[in-house]
């Protein structure tokens, strides 16, 4: 299977799983996680019509930005932050989907009022509070939404998730029921420079049961481009 035919196939089962939970397919946006995929993949994968590309590490995105593999799309960023290469991509993406921490707030603000932009960017749960993960906890995350509230130069615009590893079907719904809960909870809130406009989870694996459960962005690597094959 080509990668059009792939997120044509894709784009089917999210219009479907949409429409069975009464919303509109156009509402739900596909973005593609590229990552370990070069330029001229990503490309492909933009010429399909995904709606947005997002990659997972800073050194990836800095190679492929400037051969043109996002043009015409969003790029987000997806993968794991520190806080020294905020530096290299606050105004290069569209939105940083990966932030959970106070350092990282400041750090993306200071960088954004440098270059004289307000940056977009998701706050990241780690809803299955796993010690390995990233992501703050639920618990943790009013503080860290207040603290968001305080910063002029970057505006949250939702959540992202990326729950345990499923051993069966349907096995994350509890997940992102629980995540579609904190998104609606936080959205009665309204907190000063936080609107909940997206809410950013399912994979390959498991996008159709995120969107029932809530998701209007799905995040979709294998799917797409085919199996990783990692060195
Ligand atoms: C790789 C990745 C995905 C997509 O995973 P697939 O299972 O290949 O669809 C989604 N989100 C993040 C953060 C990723 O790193």
């Amino acid at each position: 299977m080509s990668i059009r035919e792939n997120v044509a196939a894709i784009r089917k089962r999210m219009d479907a799983a949409a429409v069975e939970s009464g919303r509109r397919p156009e509402d739900i946006l596909l973005v593609a996680a590229t990552k370990m995929n070069d330029a001229d993949r990503v490309k492909e994968a933009v010429a399909a019509g995904v709606d947005a590309c997002g990659e997972n590490r800073v050194q990836e995105l800095l190679e492929k930005h400037p051969k043109g593999a996002y043009e015409g799309r969003p790029v987000h960023f997806i993968g794991h932050l520190q806080t020294n290469k905020v530096k290299q991509i606050v105004g290069l993406v569209d939105l940083i989907q990966s932030v959970d921490s106070e350092a990282l707030l400041q750090k993306i603000d200071a960088q954004a009022e440098k270059r004289g932009i307000v940056q977009d960017i998701l706050i990241e749960v780690n809803i299955g509070d796993e010690a390995a993960k990233s992501g703050v906890s639920p618990e943790d995350l009013p503080a860290l939404l207040e603290k968001a509230s305080t910063y002029s130069h970057l505006r949250v615009r939702g959540l992202m998730a990326i729950p345990p590893i499923s051993l069966e079907p349907g096995g994350n719904n509890v997940y992102f029921c629980a995540m579609y809960k904190l998104f609606i909870d936080i959205g009665a809130k309204k907190y000063d420079n936080v609107s909940m406009d997206f809410l950013s989870m399912g994979m390959s694996d498991d996008f159709e049961d995120a969107i029932r459960c809530g998701a209007n962005m799905v995040r979709v690597g294998s799917s797409i481009f085919g199996a990783r094959h990692y060195a």
